[in-house]
């Protein structure tokens, strides 16, 4: 895989400070059952990173010192950690809000054929990667059968009451494109969504979130290789809107990888590039129990220009 790092370490990307905190985002480990095209973080079946319980411990050990409101738990996929239900209801358990950033074909593994229902017991909120209602897209994306097994997992998850007024249970979809162009806005194509999946299968969600492509690991790596990098970066800084600079998900939330390091985002995560915090190389987020990252400098490089082009882009979809 082509490095990206080198391309994206000069930039005149504005300087930014950490806000209050107040999502922990969570990285359980890098296995996943499915191998994406677009995927930032490079996970696949192969992946044996995966958190510990010890440092799961001291997720939690930070989350009730901190006070955290949400928990935002993602991988690879991160159902594939033995600990993950030990997480989540724990997580519960001290009145923690928590979503699962879910593949959807996952529940099809071995072992998670009663994820919906540990899912909806708990109340986890689900924010579930379908990156197009077209087959053709999803498979060729994602891989052949993708978009079916999801169609499956997500009559179930509606079964169980996700994406179902009055339910209570938070069914939100993830769109990303396909090539190098910005996504269309995410209004028009919730309503798209909407009426597509209504109607040839019957499924309702909540809201779906519409994410920029990262020029990054697997999809800046492919970029690279179609020389189409250079390009892609022209249309992200071209779209430049300075308004979504108050709101990139760095200024509010924190990401740990699966040795508990923390970072200021996941993307940063995958660029290994680690929380700057008292001239440390590298922080743990047991360091940081008792201490507080608010005004801290957000390490930025060229890929943050994928946040803030166009309608703006986080891990809650568009910005503006
Ligand atoms: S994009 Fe998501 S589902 Fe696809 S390989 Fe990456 S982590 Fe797995
Ligand atoms: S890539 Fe990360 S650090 Fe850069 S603006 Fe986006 S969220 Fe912030």
């Amino acid at each position: 895989m082509h490095a990206t790092f080198p391309l994206l370490q000069a930039t005149q990307f504005p300087a930014i400070r950490r806000r209050h905190l107040e999502i922990l985002q969570v990285n359980l480990g890098y296995k996943c059952n499915q191998s994406c095209v677009h995927c930032h973080v490079n996970a696949g079946p192969t992946r044996t990173e995966m958190m510990s319980r010890e440092t799961i411990n001291e997720v939690v050990a930070y989350i009730t010192a901190a006070g955290i409101g949400t928990l935002d738990i993602t991988g690879g996929a991160p159902e594939l950690n033995e600990h993950f239900r030990m997480l989540v209801t724990t997580a519960r358990d001290l009145g923690v809000q928590v979503m699962d950033r879910c593949n959807l074909t996952v529940m099809e593994q071995p072992g998670q054929e009663n994820l919906a229902q540990f899912l909806s017991d708990q109340e986890v909120e689900v924010v579930a990667s379908l990156p197009c209602y077209l087959e053709d897209n999803v498979d060729r994306q994602r891989g052949k059968g993708v978009f079916q097994a999801s169609i499956r997992c997500l009559k179930t998850l509606n079964r169980f009451g996700y994406g179902q007024a009055g339910s209570g249970l938070t069914l939100n979809l993830v769109y990303n494109p396909q090539g190098t162009a910005l996504p269309p806005s995410q209004m028009q194509l919730e309503t798209d969504y909407r009426r597509h999946l209504g109607e040839q299968f019957g499924i309702t969600f909540n809201h779906l979130h519409v994410l920029t492509n990262m020029p990054i690991q697997r999809f800046g790596s492919m970029l690279i290789s179609k020389g189409q990098f250079e390009h892609y970066m022209d249309v992200l800084k071209n779209a430049y809107q300075p308004q979504n600079l108050e709101s990139v998900m760095c200024r509010n939330l924190l990401s740990v990888d699966w040795r508990g390091y923390v970072y200021d985002c996941d993307f940063n995560q995958m660029l290994d590039l680690p929380l700057s915090w008292k001239g440390r190389p590298r922080t743990h987020l047991r360091d940081l129990i008792g201490t507080d990252v608010t005004h801290n400098p957000i390490l930025v490089k060229d890929h943050c220009y994928g946040c803030t082009a166009g309608q703006g882009s986080s891990c809650g979809g568009a910005l503006s």
